[in-house]
């Protein structure tokens, strides 16, 4: 058993009230790892830390190319610590060692990317309409941020935010998910030994309620940068309004896969199984409706069958394990009861549809592949965000009628169209209200490119150069060169 500590102030500790919580791998059940379980004291510990170091020390006076060297220092570290990292979030959640990896690899680019980017924030001078007068703006960062993070992707969603964060010059506390703190811990390992002065990046374990809403609450945090569900966000939201601070919120979806007649169905399947069977149906961006145009329905949902009953699950540490466990016992019996749910709706279960005790599943929380023909868009599985690998399928008929159904949603995160022409791909593009469209291709992210949901998917923006905006803010600056002032009652 490993007994991790906060890192608070540059320092390791326990919480202030010594109590703890554990942390269990979701294929063995066992417990593996105590966190400290903070509480408002905890959180008031980091803000404190985290402000003193934004308002003087060596992180104040530092250059914005300085940042940025540090901040690449951090990514060429967390590249030489991929394994640990990558080890540590799948002991926490069940996810495939070969994603974990893969999205841990990608973390350095943030950095680099970002820390880049610190110094290249320039501001404007003004050509301003009025005479004798000198005007530009600058750009300051915001103060101490709160980084709160969900289970599915735990370093990824912290370094989207950290990263153009702590570019920009702002310090953190983050809270990550109770259910993968871990891999924070490890991660604040690296940003010690990196050379970040003390109170830059401060992290708390512990619940939402517990420790998070203090730190969402405390007067001294300037924003909340949030990734979690639909209801967490809300409450953030509405605790950010009573004190206007700055909020990020990258909350759920329920985003539609569209494929055509004229698409390559081959690839289209590809494409559709990754989009709600990799990392089982546990990310944000998962393609949960498919939309598949009428004259192939029949023949598009056979090779769908064909493909997805051929998904292997069991341990995720197995480069051969294609579907790992559910990650937590609520987040399980959601997708159960979402899936008795499609059941009394009437929806045809073609695929899957119940938990799996096979014995390569261990001791998980494994759900089969599910596949759902005979769906409408009005029911509850077409309608809520399941996280699970449950696909939903919705004939359509042409054009007009793909993008009603897709539309008709009270999300706004992600859309995929597979189809073989130009025009169609940039009609949909423009048509579909979600923050990202892929064509032809389905679940891409990159630093490079901005990353948010429309509606109730989100506020703001992560990743892509504007991503270091959202940790700024802007002042403008009014020099007169008038030798004399004028007159006081007209405004010039
Ligand atoms: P959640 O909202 O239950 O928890 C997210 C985080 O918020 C956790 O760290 C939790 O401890 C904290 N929290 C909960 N209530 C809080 C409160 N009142 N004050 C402060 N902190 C609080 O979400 P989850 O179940 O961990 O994550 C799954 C959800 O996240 C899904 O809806 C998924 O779509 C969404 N998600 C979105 C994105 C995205 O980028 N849009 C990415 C990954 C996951």
């Amino acid at each position: 058993m490993k007994n991790y500590k906060m890192y608070i102030g540059g320092e390791w500790v326990e919480s202030l009230s010594g109590e703890s919580f554990e942390t269990k791998n979701p294929f063995t059940g066992e417990a593996w790892a105590t966190l400290p379980r903070g509480n408002a004291d905890d959180a008031n510990r980091a803000v404190a830390a985290a402000q003193r170091a934004f308002e003087d020390g060596e992180w104040a006076s530092m250059t914005a190319s300085q940042r940025g060297q540090l901040l690449r220092r951090l990514g060429d570290l967390i590249a030489d610590n991929v394994d640990v990292l990558a080890k540590t979030e799948v002991a926490d959640n069940g996810k495939l060692l070969a994603e974990m990896r893969g999205q841990v690899n990608y973390l350095p680019q943030y950095f680099y990317y970002f820390g880049g980017l610190a110094d290249k924030v320039e501001g404007g001078v003004l050509p301003i309409d009025k005479k004798d007068t000198f005007t530009f703006t600058r750009y300051e960062p915001l103060g101490v941020c709160v980084a709160i993070t969900a289970w599915n992707s735990p370093l990824l969603l912290a370094v989207n935010k950290l990263a153009p964060g702590l570019a920009a010059g702002n310090t953190f506390v983050l809270k990550p998910s109770e259910f993968t703190s871990a891999s924070a811990l490890e991660f604040a390992k690296l940003v010690e030994k990196a050379g970040f002065p003390a109170g830059v990046v401060n992290v708390v374990t512990g619940f939402g309620l517990e420790v998070g809403e203090p730190l969402v609450n405390h007067p001294d945090v300037q924003k909340i940068a949030f990734t979690g569900s639909e209801m967490g966000g809300q409450k953030i939201y509405e605790a950010a309004a009573r004190n206007l601070k700055k909020v990020t919120l990258e909350l759920g979806g329920k985003s539609p896969n569209i494929v055509f007649d004229d698409a390559n169905l081959d690839n289209a399947v590809k494409g559709v199984v990754g989009g709600i069977m990799a990392a089982t149906g546990q990310t944000c961006v998962a393609g949960s409706r498919l939309l598949v145009q009428e004259s192939i329905h029949d023949e598009f949902v056979d090779k769908l069958l064909a493909f997805a009953s051929t998904a292997k699950m069991g341990d995720p540490m197995l480069s051969t394990t294609q579907v790992g466990p559910v990650t937590t016992p609520q987040q399980y019996q959601k997708i159960l009861d979402y899936i008795a749910i499609a059941k009394d709706e009437g929806a045809i279960c073609r695929l899957g549809g119940k938990a799996s005790t096979a014995p390569e599943c261990g001791n998980g929380l494994f759900v089969e592949p599910t596949i759902f023909t005979g769906v409408h868009n009005k029911m509850r599985i077409a309608q809520e965000e399941v996280f699970g690998p449950v696909l939903s399928i919705i004939p359509f008929k042409d054009e007009a009628d793909a993008i009603r159904i897709a539309n008709d949603s009270l999300y706004g995160l992600a859309a995929g169209v597979w189809t073989q022409s130009m025009r169609r791909g940039l009609l949909m593009s423009e048509k579909l209200q979600a923050g990202m469209v892929w064509v032809n291709m389905y679940r891409a992210v990159s630093y490079m490119a901005p990353f948010g949901g429309y509606k109730r998917s989100g506020v703001g923006h992560e990743n892509g150069q504007d991503a270091i905006y959202a940790y700024l803010k802007t002042k403008s600056v009014w020099f007169s060169t008038a030798l004399h002032t004028p007159d006081p009652f007209v405004l010039g």
